[in-house]
């Protein structure tokens, strides 16, 4: 390829939406990956899509993200999004009434979304302990993405684009002249460009960083488990996904058996430069006697008690990328023209893809914002003085995650 017009640093899904909607606009683009394609957040996820969220803006994104993943199915003919539904529970009066005011909220969008009684709860989802459950909500049209699948759509439309993506190739820095992006170094030598996008996830506050940019995100773990399906207990294929706050957990469907996820109070933080050129998060395990393990299978054993019966598990383990408010940072810092970055999806990185790939587009082409995007500006912190350096970050983000599940408020997963 002649020099590109853009370079996209990072193969995950974030990167692989960026460059497959600048392809769309007609831009050269080259994709550098460390490693392999996929192999950082992006092979960890869940894939969980709730498109109902505490902003206007941010749900009519998630709406248009199941769009593009809807066109993207009908281009390919592959299935991507199964549409299981989901369920809210409430087993607090604060949790109750902000069950009932996000179904007001989630109607006044045009979403699909309603109450359920008791009994209609327990024919959705008979294997939950609904005994405690005070207040329920049902969106028969949310579901989850298969992350794997999604990914290689993008990049299967892009390569089919003139996208080159090049694996085994870490970006080293990037070089800057004059304030503004020339290009970035690798170890065969400089690839040039005058656009070059972050989107590193984990790595992304290390790579800002080493082009002297601070980015106010956060590697945290976290852990799901899914059982060896079991002839004695059905879970159903199609049966919803389910949204425990009050004791932190989510659920969904996975092949026959049940994935459940908790976000914790107290996670763990990880220096992603510490961990070295060879780290493999597809290959990260977490022990069996792990505090985050021993949560997750007590609040998983409460809400479905089928799981005591000595059900085979495995857990997943992997890193997810945190900011300050929950939201992602997109776009560019001040003092380095041309340096987008696109990081921090806080648990929503495979649903957020397809729509952030699109803003992204439009951001760096012709600076337009198809959304208010104050809430994921890049440079939204760039003055506030608590926010500058690392242990104020890194405590952020982890305010952050422990208060996304386990707090009342309408920050839906
Ligand atoms: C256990 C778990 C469960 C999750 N569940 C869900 C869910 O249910 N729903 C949901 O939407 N999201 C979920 N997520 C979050 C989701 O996985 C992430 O938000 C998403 O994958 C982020 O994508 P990304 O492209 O930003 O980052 P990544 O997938 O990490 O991609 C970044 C890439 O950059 C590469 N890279 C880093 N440094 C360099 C360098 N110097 N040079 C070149 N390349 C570099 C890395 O190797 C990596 O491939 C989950 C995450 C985890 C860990």
């Amino acid at each position: 390829m002649a020099m590109p017009d853009v370079i996209v640093v990072g193969g995950g899904i974030a990167g692989a939406s960026i460059a497959y909607q600048l392809s769309l606009r007609g831009q050269r683009v080259v994709v550098l990956e460390r490693a392999m394609l996929a192999s950082g957040s992006t092979s960890r996820a869940a894939g969980l899509l709730g498109q109902l969220r505490s902003t206007e803006a941010a749900t009519a994104m998630l709406m248009e993200s199941l769009e593009i993943v809807r066109s993207i199915e009908r281009e390919l003919g592959v299935g991507l999004f199964v549409e299981t539904g989901s369920l809210r529970i409430a087993t607090t009066p604060e949790r109750e009434q902000e069950t009932r005011e996000s179904v007001a909220f989630g109607e006044k969008l045009g979403l699909d979304i309603r109450l359920v009684d008791t009994a209609e709860l327990r024919s959705l989802a008979p294997y939950m302990e609904s005994g405690d459950v005070t207040a329920a909500s049902h969106c028969p049209t949310d579901g989850h993405l298969m992350p794997a699948e999604l990914h290689a759509a993008f990049v299967k439309l892009a390569r089919r684009n003139g996208v080159e993506f090049r694996t085994h190739t870490p970006v080293r820095r990037i070089a800057i002249e004059s304030g503004r992006v020339i290009g970035v170094d690798t170890d065969g030598g400089r690839v040039s460009a005058a656009i070059v996008v972050n989107a590193t996830g984990p790595w992304s506050w290390g790579m800002a960083e080493a082009s002297g940019a601070v980015l106010q995100t956060v590697a945290i773990g976290h852990s799901y488990l899914t059982t060896t399906p079991d002839p004695r207990f059905d879970v159903g294929r199609m049966t919803p996904a389910i949204r425990d706050y009050d004791h932190r957990i989510y659920s969904r469907p996975d092949a026959g058996g049940l994935l459940v996820g908790i976000y914790e109070a107290e996670p763990s933080v990880y220096d992603m430069n510490g961990l070295g050129e060879s780290f493999d998060m597809s290959a990260m395990s977490v022990a069996r006697d792990d505090l985050t393990v021993a949560h997750l299978q007590e609040a998983a054993r409460h809400r479905f008690p089928f799981l005591r019966e000595n059900i085979a598990f495995q857990v997943t383990h992997g890193i997810m990328t945190f900011t300050p408010n929950g939201s992602p940072l997109c776009g560019e810092i001040p003092g380095i023209a041309n340096l987008y970055h696109c990081a921090g999806f806080c648990g929503h990185g495979i649903v957020r893809s397809p729509v952030v790939g699109a803003i992204m587009a439009d951001l760096i082409l012709d600076g337009r914002e198809r959304y208010d995007l104050d809430d994921l500006r890049a440079d939204r912190y760039s003055e506030v003085p608590e926010l500058q350096h690392r242990h104020e970050i890194m405590a952020a983000g982890v305010r952050s995650y422990s208060g996304h599940y386990g707090k009342s408020d309408r920050s839906l997963n």
